[in-house]
Parts: C-alpha cells; structure tokens; sequence
C-alpha cells in the first residue's frame, strides 16, 4: 500500500491544479489520471471542439465573402486537415498541462482508480495494480456521454462528441439526437463544412433551460443556413441499412415520420463517471441521478473525501470546475471556509452567432417570484454589428426595477461571449444599469450598444 497525503482521482479542471497548489505546499500527492492529463475539456471538450467551430467560421467567411465584394470561388473542406490542426493544439495543451504537473513534483500515476474501501483505491493499467492509500481524496473523475436507450442504437454504428471528431470526411447527411449545446455546436459546424444537417430534439425547444424567445431565435438562425430542425421528435427505432446509412423512426406530434441520413451523432447530455469506481465501497453518497453528493464546501459524507467538477453534478462546465479547485485550495490549504454559495454561473454557447448568458433567466426569475423588467434591443439595431453585417440576435438583459442592479443577461449576437461577460462585470462591481445606459463607449464598439439597450428599458 503506496500511503500519500493527498490522492486524486482524475486530471481534469479541478485536479490539475489542486495537485500543482497541493504539492507546492509540500504535501505528498498522487494524481490518477486513466486518459490524458488534461480530462474533457482540453481532451474532447473544449478546446477540440472550440479549434474546429474556428474552421467553420473560416468557411462560413469564404461563403460569404460575396458580400463583402469579395470574391473566393471553389471552397472546400478538407476535414482531415481540419483534425490534424485540433490535434496539433489538443496537444500543445496536454503536454504542458501534463509538464506543469509533473513540474510541481506530482506523482502522476496513469490508470483507472477503483475504491477497495474506505480510504483505499486499486490502480489498474498496463503494468500491475497500484494500492494506494490518504487521508484526503478528492473525486473529479468527470462525465461521458450519455447513450439513451432506442431500439437498435446499439447495432447501428453512431458517433458521439468524441468519436465525431475524428471523422475523416465530411458526411454528406449528418443526423443528430439532441438539441442542447453539444448538438447545436456541432450542427452548425458541420452544416458549414458542408453537409447536410438534421436535428431531431425530444423536448418542446432547442436548449431547453432557455427562455423561449433565446430558443426560438438560435433555431431560426439555423434554419436559415439550412438545418432542418425538429421539435418534440421522439425517435423511436434506428437501424443500419446494407449500404450503411442510418434510418430513424420519428414520431413527432402530427405524425410518424422516416428519415435517413449518412451520419447519427448522439448528442444527449453527459452522465457521471460515479458508476465505475466502486464509490460504494467508501460509503460515499450519490444523489438520484448518480452525482457525488456534496454540501456547499465540496464535502461528501465521508470526512476528508471531497468531490470536485462534473461529477458532482449542478452546472457542468470548465470554469466551474476551476472554481471548485479554488473553493478546496482555499479550504483544505489557507484553512478558509469557502463555498459554492451565490457563485455566479456564466456560460456560452458557441454557435455562430455565440450565445452569452449570465444570472437569472426570464424563465428562472418568474419561477422565484422575483420583480424584474428587460431591456432588449435586436442586434440589427447596433452600429457595429451592422458595419459587420452581422446582424442576427439580441440583446436582453433583466434589472432589478428597484435597486436598478443587472439580475441576468443572454446576449445572442456577433461576439455575444464578450458583451456577456462585461455585463457580467458590472454585476460583479453591482454596478447600476443607469451607469451603462449612461456612461461613454468608444465608437464604434459593440460594447457601445449597452446604452441602447438599458435606454430601452420601459
Ligand atoms: C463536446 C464538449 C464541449 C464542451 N465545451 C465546453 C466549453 O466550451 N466550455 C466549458 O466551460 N465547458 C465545456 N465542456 C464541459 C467541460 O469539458 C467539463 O465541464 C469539464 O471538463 C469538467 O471538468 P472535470 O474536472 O469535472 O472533469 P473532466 O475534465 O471530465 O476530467 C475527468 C478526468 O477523470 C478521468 N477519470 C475518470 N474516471 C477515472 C478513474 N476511475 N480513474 C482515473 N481517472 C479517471 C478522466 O479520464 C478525465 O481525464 C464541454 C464538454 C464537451 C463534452
């Protein structure tokens, strides 16, 4: 039994960092890794997928450059290279994520961690088993897809937002289950590499969490490049035909319906990876859906075991798995008592255009009872946006009627991840909207079409 102050399980964006801050204050630290250092995010997540949406940005350019008088005949896709420079960058990111760990004196230990008992996990990999043993373990073991249960999924050769990106050609017909922001993302990438695109979403709109109007507007801007999207699509049966073409069985509201494509992506959320590791043999607590329950400090049940990221469920994204590595850096290291508590959750979609949210949605302050009026002003009505032609979306904000304070944003425009976050600031400084309507931009900016937008406030 290999004995370490410290072990944790998974390299993703909580336990890099906590085992680089860790080892610099002299603890021992085993850092368990069963893929690459690095996890989703710069593995299959972001940063891979992020690197491709730049390509077909590229082409979606060329394809309009007409109107911008100019002129660029005979495009085309070349997907290979278009994986070969995701990998290029995957890569850059890897090696010095994974040089910075073994930098700061990190036992980085490659294979898959499985508990034996309370304190006690197995590392099983090429070479013979690990026992280790501490104190403190900390779980960021992730998510991976998840694959619903439709009648011949399992026979049919489907792709998921891994597998999707290792296509070697651009397929001519691409059919994808789900409609939430993996879905969107690669729908809209591979429509402007050139296929076809069809999206089949169960639920009555694209992203469900969003107010509808967010919704209805990023489904129109898709369909005018040409996806085909539709709603409350439930797909019933899937089979391969012999020359390997997927057939779908759809019933949708009006009708039951047959579609056909080259392609099937499955893009239907994320599940846990709490169900390979015998979190039971810890005593350590799940919640329904099998996240690994936490209170606000990222404590479990079990003392000295904490779980970070994915894992534990609630919003799943990088940056919030990084701000649980500060929440336990503080905590475990500087002896604080920092907490998830009122942490703010912004996020962005990135279709073309991005969409930008931060606080509260319409939706989510009518559900709270909570008084709020909106400020919102179509994207053809900012200055810069049209010197860009680049006009599709809007800008909404909520205030507070009272305090004038900015209670959330969603910001579907031409660099919408931008103005979001800036709007984000002056809710971090709880700076009043009068102070944007008001206050002097440069022009021409897009950030300036922050005062037309509170100006717009009845
Ligand atoms: C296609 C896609 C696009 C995304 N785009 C964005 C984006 O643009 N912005 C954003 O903020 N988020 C994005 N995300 C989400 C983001 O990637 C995750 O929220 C983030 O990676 C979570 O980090 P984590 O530390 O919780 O887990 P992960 O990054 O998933 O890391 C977990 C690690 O644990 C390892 N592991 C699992 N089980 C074991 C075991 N038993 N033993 C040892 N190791 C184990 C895994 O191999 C993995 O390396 C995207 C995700 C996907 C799938």
């Amino acid at each position: 039994m290999e004995k370490f102050d410290v072990i944790i399980i998974g390299a993703g964006q909580a336990g890099n960092p906590l085992s680089k801050a860790l080892a610099a204050a002299g603890k021992k630290i085993a850092l368990v890794e069963e893929k690459y250092v690095g996890g989703t995010c710069i593995n299959v997540g972001c940063t891979p997928t992020k690197t491709m949406i730049a390509s077909a940005e590229v082409a979606q350019l060329v394809r309009q450059a007409h109107k911008y008088g100019v002129n660029c005949q005979d495009l085309s896709v070349d997907l290979s290279r278009v994986t070969e420079r995701k990998r290029e960058i995957v890569s850059q990111f890897r090696e010095s994520s994974k040089q910075g760990i073994v930098d700061a004196g990190v036992s980085l230990i490659y294979g898959k961690a499985t508990f034996t008992g309370h304190k006690t996990l197995e590392v099983t990999s090429q070479s013979s088993p690990r026992q280790l043993t501490a104190e403190t373990i900390i779980i960021d073991a992730g998510g991976r897809p998840n694959i619903p249960d439709i009648s011949g999924l399992d026979k049919a050769d489907y792709f998921d937002s891994t597998t999707i990106m290792e296509l070697k050609e651009v397929p001519e017909h691409l059919l994808i289950l789900g409609g939430g922001y993996i879905a969107l993302e690669f729908g809209q990438m591979f429509r402007r590499f050139g296929s076809q695109v069809t999206i089949l979403q169960k639920s009555g709109q694209l992203l469900g969490r969003e107010d509808a109007d967010v919704a209805q507007e990023i489904q129109q801007i898709l369909e005018e490049e040409g996806i085909q999207v539709y709603l409350n699509a439930q797909t019933e049966t899937i089979s391969q035909n012999s020359d390997n073409s997927i057939h779908l069985q759809v019933a949708t509201p009006g009708d039951q319906i047959e579609l056909s494509g080259s392609h099937l992506l499955v893009a239907t959320g994320r599940i846990p990876n709490s169900d390979r590791m015998s979190v039971d043999k810890t005593g350590v607590k799940l919640d329904s859906r099998g996240y690994i329950a936490v209170n606000e400090k990222l404590e479990t049940n079990i003392p000295g075991i904490y779980a970070a990221g994915d894992i534990k469920g609630g919003p799943a994204f990088t940056h919030i798995a990084y701000d649980d590595y500060r929440i336990l850096e503080g905590n475990l290291l500087h002896e604080q008592s920092l907490s998830m508590k009122g942490r703010m959750v912004p996020y962005v979609l990135y279709t073309d255009p991005q969409l930008g949210r931060i606080g509260l949605s319409e939706k989510e302050a009518q559900a709270a009872n909570i008084n709020y009026k909106v400020a919102k002003i179509p994207m053809k009505s900012v200055a810069r946006a049209l010197e860009l032609s680049r006009t599709s979306g809007f800008m909404k904000a909520l205030v507070n009627p009272e305090s004038k304070q900015i209670l959330g944003a969603a910001v579907l425009g031409v660099e919408g991840r931008e103005i979001m976050s800036m709007l984000q600031i002056a809710m971090l400084g709880n700076v009043p909207y009068p102070a944007l309507r008001d206050g002097i931009f440069a022009h021409p900016t897009l950030a300036e079409a922050l005062n037309t937008l509170f100006s717009s406030l009845p």
